[in-house]
């Protein structure tokens, strides 16, 4: 099979990749440049069998960005869209982070039924950020949750980002259900996701925006006063969520369904803890020990559908937490 791998650049991305060409597929992947396509490249495992290639999505919010993209020879089977902006400021919430989140998303919709009669189906990284909505916690969260999250809230940048990945993914929905293409629709809702960072990363200040919660802890920069992980925080390791995503795409029983995809409860002292514990080297740069900082009665989460139809098995947070900070540190030797 052949797949269409959107946000080559990106950190979840890079895992995608990396677990579509094990399970012996064809990928291209789309990047903003010919430099970044160049990088995906040459840092995939290029070993016999194992095919990647890249073609240039300059700006995924312009009409027909993905029109050419799209059309492949031989043809796709399969796309997987996980380009999408993820920061925790944007200047400009509609043109920097809603446009190209929700055109982007509509975009290559339109792209594949228009051009790609080949694809069956389309997986997109959605988020829990769909499904979540703070402060009004639910007692237990599942793919039946929509966040509240209004557009009028999404001009506060505090919570554009969320907003941006609520209406993106209830526009794909909507497209499936008046556009009636030929391929169904999967989305994964992966939390808060930590794990090692892409081999193709070029040097620290890229890293994505999950992983420099570990970053900051790693390189001192919670040692005086650690953020509170106030209210409660869940986390998922990129292995999983980059499985989760290969599953949904090949599982016939996946298609149009939602998958809330998340392994556990952190605190930002329960990393510090296993950093602790796991690089004693580091001791100089972590803040003081500390508890928990969660309410005893926070809120749970049922991940029981990707279990079932995915068979995702969740990874620990130590082993995530480790394995993460260990790539952090190939940058400082
Ligand atoms: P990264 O920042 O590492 O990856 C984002 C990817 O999207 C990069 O390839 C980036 O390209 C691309 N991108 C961002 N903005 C644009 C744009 N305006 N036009 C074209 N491409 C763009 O983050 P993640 O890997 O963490 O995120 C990937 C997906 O996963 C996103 O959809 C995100 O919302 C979702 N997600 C992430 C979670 C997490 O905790 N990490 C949790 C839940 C969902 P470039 O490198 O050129 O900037």
């Amino acid at each position: 099979g052949k797949v269409l791998l959107t946000g080559g650049t990106g950190f979840i991305a890079s895992h995608v990749l990396d677990y579509l060409l094990d399970h012996g597929f064809d990928v291209v992947v789309t990047a903003r440049s010919d430099e970044k396509g160049q990088r995906i490249v040459k840092s995939a495992d290029q070993s016999v069998g194992k095919k990647v290639s890249y073609v240039v999505v300059a700006d995924i919010a312009k009409e027909g960005a993905f029109d050419d993209a799209v059309q492949s020879d031989p043809p796709f089977d399969f796309v997987i869209h996980t380009a999408s902006p993820y920061q925790l400021h944007f200047d400009n919430p509609v043109a920097d982070c809603l446009d190209p989140a929700i055109k982007g998303t509509t975009g290559i919709l339109k792209s594949i039924k228009a051009f790609a009669p080949t694809v069956k189906r389309v997986v997109i990284t959605s988020s829990s950020a769909a499904i979540l909505s703070p402060p009004n916690h639910r007692k237990v969260y599942d793919e039946s949750s929509w966040s509240d999250v209004t557009w009028d809230l999404a001009m506060n940048p505090q919570h554009t980002y969320r907003a941006s990945k609520k209406f993106a993914e209830k526009a794909a929905w909507d497209f499936l259900a008046t556009a009636q293409p030929n391929f169904d629709l999967a989305t994964i809702n992966n939390t808060y996701t930590f794990g090692p960072v892409p081999r193709s990363l070029a040097d620290p200040s890229n890293l994505n925006t999950s992983n420099r919660r570990i970053f900051d802890l790693v390189k001192g920069h919670m040692r005086e006063a650690i953020q509170p992980t106030a209210p409660v925080f869940t986390f998922v390791d990129v292995r999983d969520v980059a499985l989760a995503h290969v599953r949904a795409m090949t599982v016939p029983e996946a298609g149009g369904k939602r998958f809330y995809v998340v392994g556990g409860f952190f605190s930002n002292p329960k990393l510090a803890g296993i950093i602790r514990a796991n690089f004693p080297a580091l001791e100089g740069r972590l803040p003081v020990e500390g508890d928990d900082d969660f309410p005893a009665d926070h809120w749970a989460f049922d991940n029981s559908r990707s279990k079932e139809v995915l068979g995702i098995e969740y990874t620990g947070l130590e082993k995530s937490v480790v394995d993460t900070v260990e790539s952090i540190l190939r940058f400082e030797e």
